[in-house]
């Protein structure tokens, strides 16, 4: 193996450390939940680049933050590639033992998106090395991008009021440059009844009943944002993906509840998605027994303006590689809407396939890795005159 770049070193080093994130469940073995493993082994690389790397935290949701420094009046460029990892149930290879076949190097987390931090620690160790760093620099390994986002939430806590020009998130995009994708809003609506005996059922007031005519509206109303789509992203959309209520057969039910999942477009956020919500229960007749419980955005919108220096500035780097410098669009959140929500304006580019990224053989082709490593010295450099 001594014929491999650093970077597939780097990746298949991160590829054996587990970092899954545990999604909420607690059927998962601790020693491979939680990315306190990966932040101290990133942290260690990057400290052994002479960066100074912090962990931010806790509970083993550890997220890693290092900044460098070019000169007074430059950008700061963040860039934010995340620790975590989806679960590995029913996986077809193992893993956490990263094997390569051909181009495509496996392993759980090859694509999404450890293989983002492997081309950005070869990419830092080149440019640093020949001290050409024209950017000042925030390299963040952030916990948690599968489900809350808290690792973003503890990292932006850690800047302070510092906000860094732009940001850049790596995620499988095939090397295409994103600027644009939905966002994600998650609602729990609870209908409230009066139990009663089911032989009687006028005595009480049947939960899931009125809670049958709330789904009946949300669903008319999907149906009306559904004919408005926005230009580059199409409609907003709405599922109801998890119902539950009741506890016997012969008892009237007095709480039943849904949940929403909504895909949101630039512009929308809870607060309009609520409104929304409570308007279709009031046009059912039952904004009174019920509620919208929470409302609660996984992943804001991300809507990057093309002509922003972080589109510009990537998608020089992109055309210096000979890769296509336009914009285009993902079905899918990242952490790119959350610092876009704090105002960091950010794009999406990274090597593999969403394709293939939380699927039972997750890869990434090693070619890809291998040129995103240049996107990144490009981007590192700055505008200064190109490396020879
Ligand atoms: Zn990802």
């Amino acid at each position: 193996m001594a014929d491999l770049s650093p970077s597939i070193r780097y990746l298949r080093d991160m590829i054996a450390i587990p970092s899954v994130n545990p999604m909420g469940r607690d059927d998962l073995p601790s020693e491979i939940t939680g990315e306190q493993a990966m932040a101290e082994h990133v942290a260690h690389e990057l400290s052994r680049l002479g960066m100074d790397a912090a962990l931010v935290g806790r509970g083993g949701r550890t997220s890693v933050v290092a900044e460098a420094t070019a000169q007074a009046g430059a950008q700061t460029l963040l860039i934010a590639s995340h620790l975590d990892t989806v679960p590995v149930d029913g996986m077809v290879i193992d893993p956490f033992d990263p094997v390569i076949e051909g181009d495509h190097l496996l392993g759980r987390g090859s694509c999404d998106t450890k293989a983002g931090m492997a081309a950005l620690l070869e990419a830092l160790d080149r440019v640093l090395e020949r001290g050409r760093l024209g950017r000042n620099i925030i390299i963040v390994g952030e916990a948690d991008e599968e489900l809350g986002s808290q690792g973003v939430a503890d990292v932006l806590a850690h800047l302070g009021s510092r906000r860094p020009d732009w940001a850049l998130a790596t995620e499988p995009t095939e090397l295409r440059l994103i600027n644009a994708h939905k966002g994600v809003v998650h609602a729990r609506i609870c209908a409230r009844g009066r139990a009663c005996h089911s032989s009687n059922p006028s005595n009480g007031q049947n939960a899931i009943v009125l809670l049958a005519r709330a789904i009946l509206s949300i669903e008319q109303s999907a149906k009306v944002f559904a004919r408005k789509p926005h230009p580059t992203l199409g409609a907003a959309t709405l599922s109801i993906g998890i119902v539950s209520g009741g506890q016997a057969p012969n008892i009237v039910p007095d709480e039943a509840q849904i949940w929403v999942d909504r895909r949101t477009l630039p512009g929308e956020d809870p607060a309009s998605v609520r409104a929304e919500i409570e308007a279709s229960l009031a046009e059912a007749g039952v904004s009174a027994e019920v509620v919208v419980e929470s409302c609660s955005e996984e992943k804001p919108p991300l809507e990057t303006p093309v002509d922003s220096v972080a589109t510009c500035a990537t998608a020089g780097a992109l055309e210096s590689v000979g890769l296509s410098p336009a914009c285009g669009h993902v079905a899918f959140g990242t952490d790119a809407g959350v610092f876009a929500r704090a105002g960091i304006p950010g794009v999406v580019l990274g090597p593999g396939s969403i394709d293939v990224a939380h699927t039972s053989r997750e890869f990434v082709p090693i070619s890809e890795v291998e040129i995103m490593v240049r996107i990144f010295e490009r981007l590192l450099e700055g505008e200064g005159p190109s490396a020879v």
